[in-house]
């Protein structure tokens, strides 16, 4: 079967773009209890961002610490809960963050309309109705949550997303502004991973000359923006980032990502390991399977004075390992995609495992 996906509906980009939001928001305030809940990352309370929100009086503005763990499906029920209990359904769901945020925006605003807990609708297109209108403004820019058709979910059982059409965001806005505050550590982790999302788009049965096009010119663009005498956190450089993360996000979805992105599923969903940096552990050891992106990698750690740790895996149990290799195991698409149909034939628990033992 082909991907027929959904792309988002509207893109503001530009610099100052953030200031739209007001005016686009107004055409849709009067839907369902005409108010809007705003999800936005804690970094930025106290700080002028917050003060250029254009909240009214009967919206709700909530402030979400982002760190140490990823959403959860608990923490999305809960909020969408305590806002039905208190004002009813909003007329839409603005995020303003990370990817992080961009999923805790695309899940709530799902979870308004459909019934029970977000647990229930892990999976591909398990959600039954459509959700509320959402606005996804990214302050961090790679991991490609702001374009994509999933909401990525920590539950009581596994790391999945609600992903579906109704997923994908009405309306994003891309003000390369925002993403100036990002340090560098993270500013590295996050782009590392929209570069490793074409790296591995690109190296599997899955790639294809759609999937290619966005990979090829995103990878050019990171290329730009961590390597050489251009590189670094610039004006110049922040517009490229949030385009690369665009285009990284769509080449993999019209291919897929790997056997870096298996190993992180389970580090996150094992030992609370953030996606990014997860993804940052275990690519710098598959130089076997990316060969030349690992190698590149590596460059651009270096450049920006950014280290990561090793012998990691020393500390670890082997109870510990083997319940990240199963996690990493029960992700099939990935291991398809990288490895090829009989993946099964190549790699098993015990060759995951070893890979962790690598960190
Ligand atoms: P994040 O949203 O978790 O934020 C990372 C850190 O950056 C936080 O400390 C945050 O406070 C800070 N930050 C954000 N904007 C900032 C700014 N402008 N200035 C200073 N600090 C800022 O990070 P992320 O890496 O963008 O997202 C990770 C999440 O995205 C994970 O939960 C992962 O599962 C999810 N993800 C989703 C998809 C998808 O397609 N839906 C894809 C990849 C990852
Ligand atoms: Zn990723």
């Amino acid at each position: 079967m082909h991907k027929n996906f959904k792309n988002i509906d509207k893109v503001v980009f530009g610099r100052g773009s953030f200031s739209e939001m007001e005016g686009i928001l107004e055409q849709k305030r009067n839907e369902n209890a005409r108010f809007f809940l705003y999800v936005v990352d804690n970094y930025f309370k106290g700080k002028d961002l917050e003060k250029r929100l254009p909240a009214k009086p009967e919206d709700i503005v909530r402030f979400i610490d982002v760190d140490p763990h990823e959403p959860t499906t608990e923490q999305i029920d809960a909020l969408r809960d305590e806002v039905m209990v208190t004002k009813g359904i909003p007329a839409g769901v603005v995020g303003i963050g990370g990817g992080s945020i961009m999923d805790i925006a695309k899940a709530i605003s799902l979870m308004f309309t459909n019934e029970g807990s977000s647990e229930l609708y892990q999976g591909l297109n398990l959600i039954k109705k459509p959700g509320i209108y959402h606005l996804g403004v990214p302050t961090i820019s790679g991991t490609g949550a702001e374009v994509s058709m999933t909401a990525v979910l920590t539950g009581p059982v596994k790391k999945l997303g609600l992903k579906c059409d109704w997923t994908v965001f009405n309306q994003v806005i891309l003000d390369p502004e925002l993403i100036a505050s990002v340090p560098v550590d993270k500013w590295l982790y996050t782009g590392m991973d929209t570069y490793i999302h074409c790296i591995e788009s690109e190296n599997g049965i899955l790639n294809n000359a759609y999937s290619h096009a966005f990979a090829d010119q995103s990878l050019k663009l990171c290329r730009e923006i961590y390597l050489g005498g251009n590189a670094g956190q610039t004006p110049e450089n922040d517009d490229k980032l949030m385009v690369a993360s665009m285009m990284g996000g769509l080449s993999l979805t019209y291919s897929e990502v790997g056997v870096c992105h298996a190993l992180s599923y389970g580090l996150s969903k094992i030992l609370g390991e953030k996606h990014c940096y997860a993804n940052c552990l275990a690519f710098q050891h598959l130089e076997d399977y990316y060969g030349e992106g690992v190698r590149e990698l590596k460059q651009m750690l270096v450049q920006h004075n950014v280290t990561l740790p090793q012998g990691l895996s020393k500390t670890w149990s082997d109870e510990t390992i083997t319940a990240m290799a199963h996690v990493a195991y029960n992700l099939p698409h990935m291991w398809n995609h990288a490895i090829g149909t009989d993946w099964k034939e190549k790699v098993t628990i015990d060759t995951i495992k070893d890979l962790y033992r690598r960190l």
